[in-house]
């Protein structure tokens, strides 16, 4: 296809990046794009910035308008224009102009579908109420902000711990709203391992953010006349009220997929337009992408939907590749995100331990504590990481970081990892940039390669944060190699005390019939005493991530 003509429904990520891509591909071809809203190529991602006042001004979060996207690449972009049907047998579409009413149709050569996801709205008792808002566009982000200003709003809920309720829950405290965030989950974040997802926890609450978990809305009700609420006060299933003056609610998105059921295109099972490698509906005129789809997760292989914006601006290029003649394939997606809550940085890419478990793959974790940058220059911070990986081969399956500072590098470069199918042998490898103020000569990556090489080495075994609670003192002893100074700051219950320069002189304190669990702060040193254990003939293994990782675990 050259000359002929393109349409493209829904003019934000993917929809915008395959229409550039493909006046690229085509100088001939004609280019309709039908956008919905008002706005076109806006920034989706930045609303909450918007709402906290980070991002300042419309224009801000306007990347395009539908005339820059004529100058630049001649595309015929029609807002405020719903697409209502496709009509597949005659290869047309039929708009309305929001505005005008006008209905029209407009025959098709190739049409790309990058309708996206619309947010959850379950039937929960109350939630039509006002001042209850879900957040996708610039009008929303608007109603929010005449809302809070016009009823001077000063108690936020915000609904759903996922990352953009998290980050209106950040940008709300930040425009100086008391905020409470509310999630039926036991954890916020549901990409991360709940004890990487504790150290959210712990922010949240140290900024003064109310979080209540494993407590789902049961209604919103009109406030009593003790209850100083506009919007509604938030009951929880336990029973807990939350005067609320603005709600906002992040309860996930669900793919927006009525015209292509409508139509006749497959539907996978999780709800998203099936398509296949090419992005290729069973409509070999039809390609979809984004928010709307179905795509493999690339790790366990599993069908997924994974709504992201890289992912849907990568495939829209992929989808357009495709219009015009090409055989571009997707190779799936890795979930990688990342999202800041106030000092915290929180990343992760490939599968997480539950997903793992859950697709019956085999996998290891490690956790390890390294510093941001050499510790001799100020300001290094500890990086909580975790990774995920294949018993014996060290092969990467996920990784997940959280921290003040360096979170984001490490995830990326573990995401190119894993795009690469690399293994801890590699990661031990990598040669990385190093200067004190960004790194390490052992960069934390390059560490956490090594310290998988010792468990695939047969250097050491781990033990998990998990284990702990259920360890049988019979058979188990807990061994602490901290200073004493460090101990008396918290230590696990139960747990004996050798300090590890100490460690070679009192063996004989220990049992040689017991597996001993050893840990230190971080798992540097117990994996050093795990070394002496085992060489002198005990039994031991290393608790990953040591007293860092247990105690995140326990307070989170
Ligand atoms: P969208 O970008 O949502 O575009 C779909 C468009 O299709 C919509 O504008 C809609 O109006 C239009 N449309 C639908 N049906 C029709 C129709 N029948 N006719 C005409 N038009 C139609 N992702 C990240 O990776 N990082 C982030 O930090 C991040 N932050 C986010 C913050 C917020 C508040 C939101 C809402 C999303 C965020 N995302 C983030 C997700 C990311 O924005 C989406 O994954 C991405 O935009 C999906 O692209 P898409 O083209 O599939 O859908």
């Amino acid at each position: 296809m050259d000359s002929k003509r393109l349409i493209i429904i829904g003019g934000v990520a993917g929809g915008a990046s395959a229409a550039a891509r493909a006046r690229r591909l085509s100088e001939t071809a004609e280019i309709i794009v039908f956008e919905r809203g008002p706005h076109v190529s806006f920034a989706n991602c930045g609303l909450p910035y918007f709402v906290g006042g980070e991002i300042v001004g419309h224009d801000n979060l306007l990347l395009q308008t539908p005339e820059s996207l004529k100058a630049r690449f001649n595309l015929d972009v029609r807002v405020l224009t719903e697409v209502t049907g496709i009509d597949r047998a005659n290869r047309r579409v039929r708009a309305r102009h929001a505005g005008t009413g006008e209905e029209y149709e407009a025959p098709y050569d190739a049409l790309i579908l990058s309708t996206g996801a619309a947010p959850l709205r379950p039937p929960i008792p109350g939630i039509e109420r006002d001042g209850h808002f879900t957040v996708r566009n610039i009008p929303d982000v608007d109603r929010i902000m005449a809302w809070i200003k016009d009823c001077q709003a000063c108690r936020a809920v915000v609904v759903g711990g996922g990352y953009i309720g998290l980050e209106m829950a950040e940008q709300l405290h930040r425009r100086g709203l008391v905020v409470t965030v509310v999630e039926a989950l036991p954890q916020v974040m549901a990409p991360l391992d709940p004890e990487m997802a504790a150290w959210l926890h712990l922010e949240l609450k140290a900024q003064g953010v109310g979080l209540f978990l494993n407590d789902p809305v049961a209604s919103f009700e009109a406030p009593s006349a003790t209850e100083p609420a506009r919007a509604s006060v938030v009951v929880l299933k336990s029973g807990q009220r939350l005067p609320a003056d603005v709600v906002v609610l992040g309860l996930g998105v669900r793919p927006e997929t009525g015209l292509a059921r409508q139509a006749g295109l497959d539907i996978g099972p999780l709800g998203g337009i099936k398509v296949n490698e090419y992005l290729q509906t069973n409509d070999p005129r039809i390609w979809a992408v984004g928010d709307a789809i179905e795509v493999k997760d690339a790790v366990t292989g599993a069908w997924s939907i994974i709504p992201l914006a890289g992912p849907a601006n990568r495939q829209g290029r992929i989808a357009a590749n495709n219009v015009f003649g090409g055989r571009s394939r997707y190779e799936g997606t890795w979930g990688t995100a990342i999202l800041r809550l106030f000092k915290l940085t929180a990343g992760c890419t490939g599968a997480n331990e539950k997903a793992l478990r859950r697709a019956g793959i085999p996998c290891q974790a490690m956790h390890l504590h390294p510093s941001s940058h050499a510790g001799y220059y100020p300001g290094a911070e500890p990086i909580a990481m975790k990774l995920l990986f294949a018993p014996g081969t060290g092969k990467l399956l996920g990784a997940q970081a959280v921290g003040v500072d360096g979170v984001d590098k490490r995830i990326d470069v573990l995401a190119t990892a894993l795009k690469a199918g690399l293994t801890a042998n590699d990661l031990a490898e990598l040669e990385l940039a190093y200067a004190p103020p960004y790194g390490s000569a052992k960069d934390p990556v390059n560490l956490a390669g090594m310290a998988i090489q010792n468990v695939t080495g047969g250097l050491v075994e781990l033990a998990q944060w998990s284990e702990i609670a259920r360890l049988d003192p019979s058979s188990t002893v807990l061994l602490d190699v901290r200073s004493a100074a460090e101990r008396a700051r918290g230590q696990i219950p139960g747990s004996r005390h050798i300090p590890l320069h100490e460690l070679r002189e009192r063996l004989a304190e220990l049992p040689r019939d017991k597996e001993i669990i050893v840990h230190c702060q971080s798992g540097q040193r117990s994996y050093f005493a795990c070394r002496i254990l085992t060489q002198n003939g005990f039994r031991a293994r290393n608790l990953a991530g040591s007293y860092r990782t247990w105690k995140t675990a326990h307070q989170g």
